[in-house]
């Protein structure tokens, strides 16, 4: 099979030496040796998550790091705020909702960014809100939401600040501790460049306290027995991990931290700038603002005149480039372009060739090299 590019935001791709160390041996998972493996693996979490509190990792995908969070420090009953614009934030408020959490929705426009004020009002039109729920990344729209500013409104009040990092851990500025993050959760199949199929969670002092008088319904997804495992001497997990997909995440954060965070973000922001300028120099347009557009995926509008099945499924089968689609009321209207992971000139210039190419063949007036020659200025 030719290796197709993926130019998604998640899956992405992942690095040799991260599928290698996944063919390492077995070892036992209640084991000193699977132990220190653990704990290097959760102390690099808390690197990159940058907060001094713990982390655990959980096997299963990002959304199960959401559940856990949410569902391990709030009651049923008790009230959440959740920001919703676009299909994680519905996702986050629609997860608190199945625990029977009185989830009210702050809704925002698809394509726009949440203004803290707004969070600044609805917390204080009802002092009984538990906790916030935020996605940094909107992944559905290519949206970044202001967490460091909403965290600056946050200091302000009782309720817990819960964020999902998903697809902004590792290629934009997240930093647990200093905006006062509470619950922070992400995935491993896309700025970490790892295989998909594990999720990490870290919880502040605060959210420990909560957790305590919290009795979560939920058994497999309980941080409390994630607690009470990862905190045993050599730590443990409560449940049987994907052993094979620990060591994986484990040489990819060992890459992100040979990388240097700081070096990697500026690399995804870098990628950003020239992804939407290549776009703009094709003649297409963004979907939401430039000025809230994603460090990691970049939403386009596609463009009339063709389908979304006939431009991906060109790019792909053509060209060997796989782009997203668009999610929900915004399927056949935009197509996204991941540009994360390990994301830099070469794959951009190949995705840009491709899309040129693509646009030009389905009948599109385009001056074809225009998105390479862009992405190679900006690369200059
Ligand atoms: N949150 C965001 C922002 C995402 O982009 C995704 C996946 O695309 C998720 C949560 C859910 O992650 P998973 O598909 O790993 O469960």
């Amino acid at each position: 099979m030719d290796e197709i590019l993926l130019m998604l935001p998640g899956p992405t791709t992942v690095p040799k030496r991260v599928l290698e160390a996944m063919s390492q041996p077995i070892v036992n998972h209640r084991s000193a040796l699977f132990g220190d493996i653990l704990t290097k693996t959760n102390n690099l979490v808390s690197e990159v998550f940058k907060t001094e509190n713990k982390s655990y990792t959980i096997t299963g995908s990002g959304t199960a790091a959401m559940e856990a969070g949410i569902s391990s420090i709030v009651n049923p009953n008790e009230k959440v705020l959740s920001v919703v614009g676009g299909k994680f934030g519905e996702r986050f408020m629609k997860i608190a909702q199945s625990h029977n959490i009185d989830a009210k929705e702050l809704t925002v426009e698809w394509g726009t960014a949440v203004d803290p004020k707004d969070i600044k009002e609805a917390l204080d039109e009802d002092e009984d809100i538990k906790a916030i729920t935020v996605v940094h990344n909107e992944t559905s729209t290519g949206v970044a939401a202001p967490i460091k500013e909403i965290g600056k409104v946050m200091k302000n009040y009782d309720a817990l600040y819960v964020v999902d990092t998903v697809s902004s851990l590792g290629g934009d500025y997240v930093d647990v501790d200093g905006y006062g993050i509470d619950v922070c959760v992400t995935g491993s199949q896309k700025c970490l460049a790892a295989p998909p199929g594990m999720a990490a969670i870290t919880l502040s002092d605060d959210a420990w306290i909560a957790n305590e008088n919290v009795n979560s319904n939920s058994y497999y997804l309980d941080m409390k027995a994630y607690k009470k495992s990862g905190d045993k001497t050599p730590p443990e997990t409560p449940y049987t991990p994907s052993v094979s997909l620990t060591y994986a995440l484990y040489e990819a954060l060992k890459i992100v931290k040979e990388e240097g965070i700081e070096n990697r973000v500026e690399r995804h922001h870098k990628a950003a700038k020239a992804t939407v300028e290549a776009v703009k120099a094709l003649g297409l347009e963004l979907f939401p603002d430039e000025s809230v557009s994603s460090a990691t995926v970049t939403a386009v509008k596609m463009p009339e005149g063709i389908t979304d099945k006939e431009f991906r499924g060109t790019t792909r089968d053509k060209f060997g480039v796989e782009l997203a689609g668009g999610q929900d009321h915004l399927k056949g209207n935009v197509f996204r372009i991941g540009h994360m992971g390990v994301v830099s000139y070469k794959e951009l210039a190949i995705t840009f060739s491709a899309i040129g190419m693509t646009l030009k063949g389905l009948g599109i007036d385009v001056d074809s090299g225009a998105g390479v020659k862009s992405i190679t200025e900006s690369y200059l």
